[in-house]
């Protein structure tokens, strides 16, 4: 027996950079402090009242045992039917897997399909739990970065030239957290026939697919072809989509083999997600879709406003996101300005600048593999908005 507590594997990962910036500024909130959070990465509208009504309902009919682990049977039909009318792709039930958010069904895919000596390529920045789930397998993250200038979608040459042939799977996150940016189709089947005719797999996180903007189209890589779908495990979830971040539902699918496996897993952890929520789920994707469109309406005039506003602070340079709520403006302007006998040196030190004179939270871009870039979310009431870059403004004017 050693002595070390924690464990090597457990005490090698680091805390959600995301949560902790959130963490410090409802600490700053605690003290009185009037803080404008730009950090929180979910939609500030309620969860649709047609999905809380299921739920009641649920609780009211003393729906509120255990489950199967997998899901019950509706709720993974449901999902079967969704991805068939929003996809193109054919899922039997027994090809679904429901688990508490994505992340648990992120977690469960890695730790099902990946062990030491196997590495995951993913293009940077990239959303902050996969590095820490990876490391939990034992398996090596590998990075590159995508460029701004490409308004940072990943490019079949930046694949190939980093491939190696320890790469086990590959990660796609469409579109993406921090930045917002999609794969774009032609793009996107150039990678996945390359992917899979080495035998990587790949894991295509399509939490935002239903934020986009300017018209753009999301497409579901197992939607490109029998070997693109039987090389490809799906992550998603209500969370982002029906603003349900609090019910903790998600889901994978994939072929029957790995999502037999990750179901023994979660039986064994966890066991079957929140009963209630889970019937929630199933009027959230089989019931009208209207609250989801009035919500994107509401993402893409905040979009519009705050993209605008940053260009026009001296000092930021900001992309237009193809989807998502996130702005990943670059900030290296910044650099080498002085306040109070500080110097901004990094990402780190602007978002830090920004909490401390502004008393306005934004997640740097450190935390997300990509530095010279902080994090905004424009899920906030266009008020919130305009208050917390009015603050900004002032702050970036008084650096020397
Ligand atoms: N993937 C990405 C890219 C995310 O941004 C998030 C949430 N921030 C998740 C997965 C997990 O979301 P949830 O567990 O709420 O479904």
């Amino acid at each position: 027996m050693n002595n070390n507590i924690i464990s090597k594997s457990v005490a090698g990962i680091s805390p959600s950079a995301t949560e902790e910036t959130s963490f410090l500024a409802n600490q700053l909130k605690s003290q009185g402090i009037d803080i404008v959070s730009f950090a929180q990465g979910e939609p500030d509208f309620d969860t649709p009242d047609n999905i809380k009504k299921a739920a009641i309902a649920a609780i009211e009919n003393g729906f509120t045992k255990y489950t199967d682990v997998p899901g019950i049977p509706e709720l993974r039909k449901a999902v079967a039917d969704k991805f068939k009318r929003e996809n193109g792709i054919d899922y039997e039930p027994n090809q679904i897997l429901i688990s508490n958010g994505g992340k648990q069904a992120l977690y469960e895919v890695f730790r099902t399909i990946c062990e030491k000596g196997d590495q995951v390529l993913i293009p940077t920045p990239c959303y902050v739990s996969y590095t820490e789930q990876i490391k939990l397998t034992g398996a090596e993250s590998v990075f590159f970065d995508t460029k701004e200038e490409n308004n940072f979608r990943p490019t079949l040459e930046e694949v190939s030239e980093n491939i190696t042939p320890n790469v086990k799977a590959f990660i796609i996150n469409s579109p993406n957290n921090p930045t917002g940016s999609i794969f774009e189709k032609e793009e996107l089947k150039k990678i996945a026939k390359f992917l899979v005719e080495r035998g990587v797999y790949i894991i295509t996180d399509e939490v935002y697919e239903h934020l986009l903007y300017d018209g753009r189209e999301h497409i579901s890589v197992a939607s490109l072809g029998n070997k693109e779908k039987e090389m490809s495990i799906t992550i998603n979830s209500v969370s982002k989509t029906y603003a349900m971040t609090g019910w903790r539902v998600g889901y994978a699918a994939g072929s029957r083999e790995i999502i037999e496996a990750m179901s023994n897993l979660q039986g064994h952890a966890t066991g079957n997600i929140n009963s209630i929520a889970q019937k929630a789920t199933i009027e959230a994707l089989n019931g009208t879709q209207e609250p989801v469109k009035e919500m994107v309406k509401e993402y893409a005039k905040r979009r519009e406003y705050m993209v605008k506003r940053l260009n026009d602070i001296e000092g930021i340079k900001c992309n237009y996101p193809d989807g998502a709520f996130y702005t990943f403006p670059n900030v290296t302007a910044l650099y080498g300005k002085k306040y109070s006998g500080n110097i901004i040196r990094n990402d780190l030190d602007v978002a830090k600048y920004f909490l401390e004179k502004a008393h306005v939270a934004v997640v740097p871009g450190i935390a997300f593999n990509y530095s010279g870039h902080v994090r905004f979310v424009f899920a906030k009431s266009m008020e919130e908005i305009k208050k917390g870059l009015d603050r900004i403004e002032k702050a970036i004017t008084e650096l020397k």
